[in-house]
């Protein structure tokens, strides 16, 4: 057989072998933790590395290297796989890890290169000169990967739109366009620090084609196979992939998808006395006013009892819509039991907070009526940290209080401090 063929054979046999390995490791993910199939692409690196820097092997239509087409494609694609199973936060994980795994490689090198080595094992001799040509390489090509690994998942993302829940097409467009401009890109380097010729480009980029080709029939057998047949198209947009792609959600943005309340959407009981003590801690040190009102539903159990429940839940939420248009900046609302709301607001006095209350109670009054066409009501006390104290638990039992009193004198109305 000739020599081309032959290894070309190899290189099937190579990227099948690294493929169901790999995937294996990902499948089993849920029983063996994650860690397994993330260190082990890590390890990979490290061959990969080696192989594309020295090991070069004919093929029919040109040279290559088997740490190009097979472990770097390979690679590539495991990290599409994974944020296919997973998320864009899980895979940023690998993302991360290579790059900085990558620079600590090329920064203690340059460090190791300063010892006086002794040749201890007769015949061999420690030799540092391929960091000397690798040490812009590398860290170019990792930079590549990284732009790489971002691009092959947004691409994906992308390509869903157009075609759909087909997997192979989706696979094998956003792979062969990525490792084009890979290729592209590393060419360009070799090309300027080394001399490369333009043939050198052709052939790594057709093997890197082909690996395209073979992994994406690789992933859509194996997703059947597995019987993960619906791989959904993302209703995301790309800009909020990328972000969890670049680290770039906030923590308050992280926060802000939790503790909230089902029914309604705002925030619930948990947010408010996890973030209340620190909003009052904040006014009390910069010596300004915080108030809070708690706001509940007139004869509420009627509705329920009159209308069901499902008239109650709308009444809810449209209670809380009107609370949600009445924050202005530093309000925030919670629902704090079944139909009881509290708006914490920085910065508002006491008379100030009064009069907002009593914008809120008119605003449901006139816009929330039951099915019989009366009024929905609230009742709202207000508490303010410069007459009640700093304390979330002073200012909600001084308003709870409050409330109760303005039960008792009639309902529909807001009763502050004395
Ligand atoms: P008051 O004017 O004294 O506040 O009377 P009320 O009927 O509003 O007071 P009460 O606290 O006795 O009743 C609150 C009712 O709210 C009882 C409960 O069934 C109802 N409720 C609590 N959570 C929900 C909910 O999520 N959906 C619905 N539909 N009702 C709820
Ligand atoms: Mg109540
Ligand atoms: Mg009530």
């Amino acid at each position: 057989m000739a020599i081309g063929m032959q290894n070309l054979i190899l290189l099937l046999v190579e990227a099948i072998f690294y493929f169901a390995f790999m995937v294996g490791l990902l499948h089993l993910r849920h029983r063996i933790g994650i860690g397994v199939f993330i260190a082990a692409l890590g390890v990979m690196h490290f061959l990969e590395t080696y192989l594309a820097a020295v090991f070069y092997v004919e093929l029919p239509f040109g040279v290559i290297s088997p740490g190009s087409s097979v472990l770097f494609s390979g690679k590539l694609v495991m990290i599409l796989l994974l944020y296919v199973k997973e998320d864009a936060a899980i895979v940023r994980a690998p993302i991360y890890g290579l790059l900085a795994g990558n620079f600590l490689t090329v920064g203690l090198s340059l460090i190791l290169r300063s010892h006086e080595t002794i040749g201890v094992v007769p015949g061999r001799i420690a030799d540092l000169a391929f960091i000397d040509e690798m040490g812009w390489l590398m860290l170019w090509g990792t930079t590549l990967l990284y732009l790489d690994a971002l691009a092959i998942i947004l691409l994906y993302e992308r390509l869903g739109r157009v075609f759909r829940t087909s997997v192979l097409p989706r696979f094998l467009v956003a792979s062969a366009a990525v490792l084009t401009f890979d290729q592209i890109g590393f060419y360009a380097a070799l090309h300027h620090l080394n001399g490369a010729p333009i043939a050198v480009f052709w052939g790594g980029w057709l093997a890197k084609m082909l690996a395209a080709l073979i992994y994406s029939l690789l992933t859509a057998f194996y997703l059947r196979f597995a019987r993960i047949s619906a791989i959904p198209v993302s209703s995301r947009p790309l800009g909020d992939v990328f972000n969890d792609l670049t680290f770039r959600e906030r923590y308050e943005d992280l926060l802000d998808r939790s503790g909230r309340d089902a029914l309604t959407g705002v925030y619930d009981r948990s947010r408010l006395e996890f973030e209340g003590p620190k909003l009052l801690q904040g006014s009390a040190v910069a010596g300004t006013a915080a108030s809070l009102m708690i706001i509940d539903a007139d004869h509420f159990k009627a509705v329920n009892d009159l209308f069901g429940h499902l008239v109650g839940d709308e009444v809810l939420k449209r209670t809380a819509g009107i609370l949600r248009d009445s924050l202005r900046a530093g309000d925030r609302v919670y629902r704090f039991g079944g139909e009881e709301f509290v708006i914490l607001s920085d910065g508002l006095s006491h008379e100030a907070a009064l009069q907002r209350a009593e914008q809120i109670r008119i605003s449901v009054e006139n816009a929330i009526t039951r099915p019989d066409a009366t009024c929905v009501t609230v009742s709202i006390g207000v508490a303010t940290s410069t007459v009640d104290g700093n304390t979330l638990n002073a200012l909600l039992s001084a308003a709870d209080e409050r409330l109760y009193r303005a039960k008792k004198d009639g309902r529909n109305r807001v009763v502050g401090a004395e």
